[in-house]
């Protein structure tokens, strides 16, 4: 079974005007490297982004099918209390992807996002998990709170409680006005909130990304609980030698273990980059000289999140 796990929803509505206008530049850089094309921001947005908006999913199904993805695990960002309510709000927008989750019930799998700091958070999530059948929490603490304060706490209780994991968004941010407070997304933050919260599954998005793999590779070393996904690897992957990829890869299966590391996207902006089907390839059939077992490729692929999500079987 293969299953990504991290992936969003192109809804409009959904991300405030101040953070697409800072984040777009960022974005679209990336875009512009990676592929070698010179989009402007507008250009990028109204040629690239709005084609993808599809509030049904549908889309994303297709893809999914086309690319021989079992499942997904979808979450909109918590960013209201830093930049504003977007049009939707952040409760809303949970509710709403408990709906497409449930429009596609095989296929998608919907987690909350949630600042821990909102009022009346508690609530929302204890409903978000009680009646829409959400699977699981997402945080992005670089709104501003450290992911070890005593504010985050509940979450992780409940978590525990109910035997969900924590989707920890790890690394950079683009630009935005307000500025989002790197720092806050350190893997080493989020580790000692998982030491001290032995029995919640915590998963740090993008593996600590491209500066910081190493803090959390080092978290998955030492915690049982703490384990990485791969979203945001399919620059490094297109770009750099595929000998420099894949010896990264087999670096982190040995230290961390294939049982601690998922297949993710971060869909849609690495999608644009790195189709969803060669970024399965890559490891489904990786080009290299370095040899991956057919159970590490299996547990990357599918078997570690089928464990976390409770998916046996
Ligand atoms: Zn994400």
């Amino acid at each position: 079974m293969i299953i990504d796990v991290h992936r969003h929803l192109i809804v409009k509505g959904t991300v405030q005007g101040s953070y697409i206008r800072g984040a777009q530049k960022s974005f679209v850089m990336m875009y512009n490297k990676a592929r070698n094309t010179s989009y402007s921001p507008h250009d990028f947005t109204e040629k690239i982004i709005r084609p993808q908006i599809d509030p049904t999913a549908d889309n994303i199904i297709e893809e999914m099918d086309a690319a021989g993805v079992d499942k997904t695990v979808i979450f909109p960002v918590d960013y209201g209390l830093l930049f504003g309510e977007a049009p939707i709000h952040a409760f809303d927008q949970n509710k709403l992807y408990a709906e497409v989750a449930k429009r596609h019930e095989n296929r998608l799998i919907a987690f909350m996002a949630i600042d821990p700091r909102r009022p009346g958070a508690l609530k929302h999530c204890e409903q978000a998990y009680h009646e829409w059948g959400m699977k699981g929490f997402k945080l992005h603490a670089g709104v501003g709170y450290m992911p070890d304060d005593p504010c985050c706490y509940w979450v992780y209780e409940k978590a525990t409680e109910w035997g969900i994991p924590v989707m920890c968004h790890t690394g950079g941010a683009p630009n935005s006005t307000p500025a989002l407070r790197w720092e806050c997304s350190r893997p080493a933050y989020f580790a000692s909130a998982a030491a001290r919260f032995p029995e919640t599954d915590f998963i740090f998005a993008h593996c600590g990304d491209i500066g910081w793999w190493q803090e959390a590779i080092q978290a998955a070393v030492w915690l049982p609980n703490v384990y990485v996904d791969l979203s945001l690897w399919q620059k490094p992957y297109i770009k750099w030698p595929k000998k420099r990829f894949y010896q990264w890869l087999r670096d982190i299966i040995d230290l961390a273990g294939a049982d601690k590391i998922m297949f993710a996207t971060d869909a849609l902006y690495p999608n644009l980059m790195c189709p969803l089907a060669d970024w399965v390839q890559a490891f489904k059939n990786p080009e290299t000289d370095f040899e991956f077992s057919d159970a590490e490729i299996d547990l990357i692929l599918g078997g570690t999140a089928q464990k976390i999500l409770g998916l046996q079987g």
